[in-house]
């Protein structure tokens, strides 16, 4: 039926390309679930459930969690109620063997994906976002010194801590997170290109006009395309 698709998506961005924001942003303006790998993880393990405690035990080993447990929880995290109308996957699919695990999953349930999201933003920028970030050591506050800077240098506006960089948040850790991350997501964008799902959207303007081009993308994968 034309105009009332479901929104089945997947959300692709380097770090610190506000990936996390416009999900929550597109989660909350179309009633769709936001689900990250990392939730997923933290959830099952709270509940102790059987996948949670199998991830535990490797991410307590510094183990990455196998394919197929995290496949198996995404699969049972896509069968809940509250995913009929669509979802947001964010930090899944990470290899290509989840991508196909991800589509013999979404034929099990009759659907398939509307479109990939891939938030595109130049590596100086994302450096330039990470590297002015600063941290309050005492209440854990985040300051950016462009965007939100404290009012105070190096004291936090909130309860006068002492402001911090995270180690992560350092040029060279943050290059080299942005090459991992390209090794990674490529082929597994080289095969969603193939299956023409793949949305560009330029992630280098404000958060504001990001989301414009976000939602004109999904309004027309909602109200057209070939069904
Ligand atoms: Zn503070």
């Amino acid at each position: 039926m034309a105009g009332m698709k479901g929104l089945r998506l997947v959300i692709f961005g380097p770090p610190g390309s506000g990936k996390g924001t416009q999900s929550k942003l597109i989660s909350e303006l179309y009633g769709i679930p936001h689900i990250s790998t990392g939730d997923i993880f933290r959830d099952e393990i709270a509940r102790g459930s059987r996948l949670g405690r199998l991830a535990e035990e490797y991410i307590s080993k510094g183990l990455l969690v196998p394919d197929e447990v995290v496949v198996e929880m995404v699969r049972e995290r896509l069968l809940r109620e509250d995913c009929k109308p669509g979802f947001i996957l964010d930090g899944f699919p990470r290899t290509l063997r989840q991508a196909e695990e991800l589509d013999r999953i979404l034929e099990e349930l009759g659907w398939r994906l509307d479109a990939v999201i891939n938030l595109v933003v130049d590596e100086e920028e994302v450096v330039r976002r990470i590297t002015l970030r600063r941290v309050c050591s005492v209440c854990g506050a985040i300051y950016h010194l462009e965007f939100n800077p404290p009012k105070r240098p190096g004291v936090c506006d909130r309860c006068g801590g002492k402001l911090y960089q995270r180690e992560d948040d350092t040029e060279e850790v943050v290059r080299k997170r942005l090459e991992v991350y390209r090794t990674q997501t490529e082929p597994i964008l080289r095969y969603y290109r193939e299956k023409g799902l793949v949305r560009d959207v330029d992630g280098n303007p404000s958060i504001e006009e990001v989301f414009e081009q976000v939602k004109a993308v999904l309004e027309e994968v909602r109200s057209g395309g070939d069904g």
